[in-house]
Formats: structure tokens, C-alpha cells, sequence
């Protein structure tokens, strides 16, 4: 049995860590030695440690406790737009933008011409109607505030009809119905899983009716024998009822991607065009700019909106609001929005380009690791409920053996490489690893 009276004191190690306590602050490296001690004490290894282990592994556990937990990580799920791992990169320009705000005061609600109050989202107002043809604009902290404020402002109290078929759940907990309660409106259910018809919708709207709405099923596709109104027609029906129609587009995206070959989404100018008199989307998801919730329609509806006391509840900060500006403003050259908007840069890499970073990095990754590796074709997503029975094909490397170990030790890395576990292999997809020394760089020397 080793004598722990053998062990030195916590003052007699704090007296060589000066390093340490600089690094740490005094009071966070005694924590760490007393808890060091108490360990040492209660599995009394024999021999017992000498105080230059002992400070080892000290620093050891200071070091690992600094490194943050929202660090940077490579994305090499081969899903573009990953909610977990923060969704959408942001351009160069709104990265400065946001710093710039960050650093410096800013005429945030200050009017540069008259020198009264200004307004914080007449920032982006303009930007937003010029891309899109809307009467008006205003933003919240994200999309599922968006929609819940768009809700409560048009139908509290009332009944919002929407298809059987668009009663979607995005995950964590939005889902449409119970969105539909906190905003204090009943949903009122029309049609069936598959096929929703025009009389649906008017048979349902009566005394009580707030608003009509259509939500983008964007992660999810119902095939077979399956209708849906489309949105031109339901504004119609709207219309002629004299209500409004919310369309809410989930992703949404301000210009055609099949320009770059990816299948299209819904514009946010098309469903203006069409005739709603309030459109939803995100900011962090095909847009690529920073998490943000966008509504744009009539002007009285808007208005309405910006009145409502939740908007000051939900209401964006500078750091985003400079952020998003300067991505809105990539837009407005579209010729060169894939050089500059890192989203659309990423799903449209061609698959050439990215078989052969492949090619390039196996060897290497191979012998950094100690393990097999593989060149193959996969299939990346683009994530976020976009386009989700769309792939890209892609091309990445397949690690083996013991798939578990290996995606367990990139974890550990001080810049932890998030691969994913299909078919006995770690497979770690490059089409978002648009630089090899990004991954060179994290691997182990
Ligand atoms: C993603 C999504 C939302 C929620 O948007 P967030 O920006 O994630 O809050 C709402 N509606 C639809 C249809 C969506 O796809």
C-alpha cells in the first residue's frame, strides 16, 4: 500500500506553476490540484506519482478544459448545410462585417441623415424587396420566429387552415400545430396526408378564419397518387375571402440554382409573384448567411408585424444584421455569387475536383492515421430540410478498421474532423473541405 503522506502539498506544486497560473488564473490551477490530489488519494496507485506527473497531468486537464466547445470543427459529413455543426460558412465579407460591428458602435437605430432615431431593420428592407420584389421586409431571430410572429399577428384567436399534407415537424420541437398553439391560433386541418383539393380550403374558411397558409414540406417528399393546391390558386381563394395567405418557405432562396446545377427551389420573387401577402424563410439555410428569420409581403401586414410587442422579443441583433447585409448584397451579382457565398460555392463543387483531392489526400491520411483507406464515390446532402431527396455526387475516403475507434479519436482532435459511419467504414466526404491543408493541418503528425 502506498503511503500517501508520501504525496506533495497543493502549495508545494502551486509554487512551480507560474506558466500555469498565467495561462489559467491562480484559483482555476489550485482547483485543478486539489482535484488531481483527490483522485491520486482515492485510487492510491503504487508507486505513487513524482510532482513533475503529477503537473503533467494537471496541465494536461487545464489544457483540455480551455480548448471550447464550440471550436471549429471540418464538416466532412457530406451534408452542406449541417444543423448541428451551425448550418451555413459565411462569405468573407459578412465574416468582416459582423467583426466590424462587433468592435466599433454602430448606426444601428441611428438615421446618419437627420440625426434622430432610425429604424434597425431598414438596414436590410431595401436589399430584401430589390431581390425579391416584395412590398416590404422585416427580419427576426429566425425563421421558426418568423412564422410564429407572422401566426400571432394574423390569426390570434382565430383558426389558420392548412393541408394534412404540410403539417410538417422540422425537428427539435418544431413542429407546425404546436407552433400553431403558441402563437394562439387553432389549426385548422383540411384534406388528407397525400391529396388536398381547392374546396378543402374553401369549405373550411368561415367566420373564424384568420388565414390561409402553405407551408414548404422541405424534408420530406409525398409521392404517388398526391395534391396539393398550388400557391397562385390558394392566394386566389384567399382573396376572394378576403384574407391573407402565408406561405412559408422553409429554405427558400433568392435565385434560381439550377444555374449551377442544382435541382430548384422555390424562389422567395417567385412566391411574391404568386400572390402571397406574407413569405417565411430562413437566413442559414440556402441563402448561407447567418441564422436569421425573414418576412416579406404587403406593406400593412409588415407594419402590423413590426407592431407586435414579440418582435422586441425576437428581434435580430447588430452582429447579424450587419452580417446578413453584407450577404444579401452577394446577390446582387449573381455572376459571381459562387466565388463569394461559401453555401453555394460548396454544392457546387464538381465531383471531378473532388475525386481527385481524394486521390491526393488517401496516401497521406493513410499514413497519418495508421489505417486502410479508400477513395469512393458518395452522395452529399444538402441538409437543413433543403431539397432532401436530392444528393450531389461526391466523392470521399473510407476508413478502416474499427470505424467506431477511428471517428472517435478525429473527434478528440484539437480540431475535430465530424466524419460519418456507414457500411463498416468512417467515411469522411471532401465536398466541404474546399483546402487539403485544412485537412492535413488537423490530422495527427
Ligand atoms: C427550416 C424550416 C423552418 C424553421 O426555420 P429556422 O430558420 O430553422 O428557424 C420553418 N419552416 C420550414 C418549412 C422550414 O424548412
Amino acid at each position: 500500500m502506498s503511503d500517501l503522506r508520501a504525496l506533495p502539498s497543493v502549495d508545494r506544486l502551486l509554487a512551480d506553476c507560474d506558466a500555469l497560473i498565467q495561462a489559467h488564473g491562480r484559483s482555476v490551477v489550485t482547483e485543478a490540484i486539489r482535484a488531481e490530489l483527490a483522485t491520486i488519494r482515492t485510487s492510491r496507485p503504487d508507486p505513487l506519482p513524482d510532482s513533475l506527473r503529477i503537473l503533467g497531468t494537471v496541465t494536461a486537464s487545464l489544457q483540455d478544459a480551455a480548448l471550447s466547445r464550440l471550436r471549429p470543427v471540418l464538416n466532412l459529413t457530406g451534408t452542406v448545410l449541417h444543423t448541428n455543426l451551425g448550418r451555413a460558412i459565411l462569405a468573407d465579407t459578412a465574416v468582416e462585417a459582423a467583426t466590424a460591428a462587433m468592435r466599433a458602435p454602430a448606426a444601428l437605430e441611428f438615421d446618419l441623415d437627420s440625426g434622430g432615431r432610425g429604424e434597425r431593420d431598414s438596414h436590410l428592407r431595401g436589399l430584401l424587396c430589390e431581390l425579391t420584389g416584395a412590398e416590404d421586409a422585416t427580419v427576426v431571430n429566425n425563421n421558426a420566429a418568423a412564422v410564429l410572429i407572422a401566426l400571432n399577428t394574423l390569426a390570434r384567436g382565430r383558426e389558420a387552415i392548412v393541408s394534412r399534407g404540410e403539417l410538417i415537424e422540422i425537428g427539435g420541437a418544431f413542429r407546425m400545430p404546436a407552433i400553431m398553439e403558441q402563437a394562439g391560433c387553432r389549426l385548422r386541418e383540411v384534406g388528407t396526408t397525400n391529396r388536398t383539393h381547392a374546396r378543402d380550403y374553401r369549405e373550411a374558411i368561415g367566420p373564424d378564419t384568420g388565414l390561409l397558409m402553405k407551408v414548404h414540406t422541405s424534408n420530406y417528399r409525398i409521392e404517388g397518387f398526391t395534391s396539393q393546391v398550388p400557391a397562385p390558386e390558394l392566394a386566389g381563394i384567399a382573396r376572394q375571402a378576403g384574407l391573407p395567405m402565408l406561405n412559408d418557405l422553409g429554405s427558400g432562396t433568392l435565385v434560381d440554382l439550377s444555374r449551377w446545377g442544382i435541382s430548384p427551389e422555390p424562389t422567395v420573387a417567385a412566391a411574391i409573384a404568386e400572390g402571397a401577402d406574407v413569405v417565411t424563410f430562413s437566413g442559414d439555410k440556402l441563402l448561407g448567411g447567418p441564422q436569421a428569420g425573414f418576412i416579406l409581403g404587403r406593406r400593412e401586414i409588415i407594419a402590423a408585424i413590426n407592431r407586435n410587442p414579440l418582435k422586441r422579443a425576437l428581434r435580430m441583433d447588430k452582429i447579424r444584421i450587419a452580417a446578413t447585409e453584407a450577404t444579401l448584397r452577394l446577390y446582387r451579382d449573381p455572376d459571381r455569387l459562387a466565388e463569394r457565398l461559401p453555401t453555394l460555392r460548396l454544392l457546387s463543387r464538381p465531383e471531378a475536383e473532388i475525386r481527385a483531392q481524394a486521390e491526393r489526400l488517401a496516401p497521406m491520411v493513410a499514413a497519418r492515421l495508421g489505417c486502410r483507406v479508400q477513395v469512393i464515390a458518395c452522395a452529399s446532402q444538402i441538409g437543413s430540410g433543403a431539397l432532401p431527396t436530392e444528393t450531389l455526387a461526391s466523392a470521399g475516403l473510407a476508413l478502416t478498421p474499427s470505424p467506431d475507434g477511428l471517428a472517435e479519436r478525429l473527434r478528440r482532435l484539437a480540431v475535430p474532423i465530424i466524419g460519418r459511419i456507414h457500411d463498416g467504414a468512417l467515411i469522411l466526404d471532401l465536398r466541404c473541405l474546399p483546402e487539403d491543408k485544412a485537412l492535413l493541418d488537423a490530422l495527427p503528425v
